[in-house]
């Protein structure tokens, strides 16, 4: 079997809704190359603009839970009454590949993971204000003080998670949030043990006494 430092990182990127998370790591992914963001599975309804395979792999429940039985996912868990899932084979071969993956799931999953793969990194994006949160969950579409209340104080709660976090970014101006997160992308890989086996001939090569002459 492969040792665990021949394989790419595993990283969990959690938020409250309105934070900012999906287009951050749409941005980092688009600028960074070996990452591959992990597609959920979910049972949640499609939404408008939303697409099979590109940004869910949409599924029933009976379908969800016969794939828990058959031990397909990494992590799961029920986020506001709906289903969510990662699969552990595609993580599994994208970090065989040497590729950095992603996975954008709750604090509940990320729990899930941290216990599975210690070594996997963990960041935890905050909006920079509850005000700005409000004026994010409101900017999504027409609905009522009574339904953004309940995102916020779902938000509220999902935040109440983020001392379980390696790492904590705020997203204030966007790219600077962006810089912020690539920079965790860019330090990880120069990480001794990484470097170490990558540049195994170039140490050697170093460390090898001179050649006479
Ligand atoms: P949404 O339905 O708004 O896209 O996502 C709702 C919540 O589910 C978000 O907090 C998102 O991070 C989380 N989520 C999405 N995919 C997964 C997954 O595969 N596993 C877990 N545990 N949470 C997920």
């Amino acid at each position: 079997m492969q040792s665990d430092s021949c394989l790419g990182t595993l990283f969990i990127v959690s938020a409250p809704s309105g934070a900012g998370k999906t287009s951050l790591v749409a941005a980092l992914a688009e600028q960074l190359a070996d990452v591959q963001t992990s597609i959920s599975h979910t049972t949640r309804p499609m939404r408008p603009g939303e697409q099979d395979g590109v940004n869910y792999h949409f599924t029933d429940r009976e379908q969800f839970l016969a794939a828990v039985a058959a031990g397909r996912f990494l992590e799961h868990a029920e986020v506001f009454g709906n289903l969510y899932g990662t699969s552990a084979d595609w993580v599994d071969a994208q970090r065989a590949a040497g590729k950095d993956v992603i996975l954008e799931i709750d604090w509940q999953g990320a729990a899930q993971v941290r216990r599975l793969v210690p070594q996997a990194r963990s960041i935890f994006i905050l909006p920079p204000s509850v005000a700005e949160l409000e004026r994010r969950l409101r900017g999504r579409g027409q609905d009522s003080d009574e339904v953004i209340a309940h995102r916020v104080a779902g938000a509220q709660e999902e935040m109440t998670h983020y001392g379980e976090f390696d790492f904590l970014l705020i997203n204030d101006d966007f790219d600077t949030a962006l810089t912020d997160l690539k920079a965790i992308f860019l330090a990880n890989r120069l990480a001794r043990p990484l470097q170490q086996q990558r540049h195994a001939a170039r140490l050697a090569d170093l460390l090898s006494p001179p050649a006479n002459g």
